[in-house]
């Protein structure tokens, strides 16, 4: 009944946001002797949602953001050693080991059987195409799309590039904004998987996809089962 399986891949298939949030963390120890600490966290996340239409997504604009930040808030003092420092932890995420999320590899072989599988990522060119590499993953997907935002253009834009009817088109990941609402829009089908669980979540009922307008699953090892449902609802 799908004719594409597309996921999202930061935070749906490996971790992502915790290494975002570690490099704050010291961010925050690097820039306190500067400034009001309170202020930090509300500069940062003007600075960053400023520059996105500069930078766009991924590791190399935060950095950017990270050290105009700095230079914002320490009102020009920080110095060339600490700047370096923030650029180190930069390159150091950059580099750093791709650790997937609990059941990814088994649940894409097995869908790898019946359906033909998409990754459509945002972020930098040349690290998510690294981080695709050294997942191990990247021999279960038919297409890797890399884009700079997920907007409903875009995957209007990628549709019509793979021939797809939208109906016939499933998109799972993480985020609402991104993977969920833009697809479920143009007419297509969602599954949406959190990032850090806290509680133990059944598969929703299938009626749940009219009411929401999408599926929520705990985590993505209950994707086959969820598949297996629908196909036999609709038979
Ligand atoms: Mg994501």
């Amino acid at each position: 009944m799908f004719d594409l399986i597309a996921f999202d891949a930061d935070d749906t298939l490996w971790h992502s946001e915790n290494t975002f949030a570690e490099a704050q963390e010291n961010f925050r120890q690097i820039v306190a002797p500067y400034c009001d600490i309170n202020e930090i966290e509300d500069s940062l996340h003007r600075i960053m949602v400023g520059n996105l239409g500069h930078y766009g997504y991924g590791i190399k604009g935060f950095t950017l953001s990270l050290i105009e930040t700095a230079i914002t808030m320490s009102e020009g003092r920080i110095s060339a050693k600490e700047i370096q420092a923030l650029l180190d932890q930069g390159k150091a995420m950059l580099a750093a080991e791709v650790h997937l999320l609990d059941h990814v590899p088994e649940t894409l072989a097995k869908l790898a059987e019946n359906y033909r599988l998409m990754v459509i990522t945002k972020g930098d060119l040349i690290h998510q195409e690294s981080k695709i590499e050294r997942s191990g993953l990247r021999e279960y997907f038919d297409f890797v799309e890399i884009v700079s935002d997920k907007t409903h253009q875009t995957y209007t834009t990628l549709l019509n590039r793979y021939q797809i009817i939208p109906s016939r088109f499933l998109m799972v990941g993480n985020s609402l904004r991104s993977d969920i609402l833009p697809v479920i829009e143009l007419g297509g089908h969602a599954v949406y998987i959190p990032y850090h669980i806290t509680w133990a979540h059944e598969v929703v009922a299938i009626s749940d996809e009219a009411e929401k307008g999408y599926f929520e699953l705990a985590d993505i090892s209950l994707l086959p089962a969820l598949l297996e449902g629908l196909q036999e609802s609709r038979l």
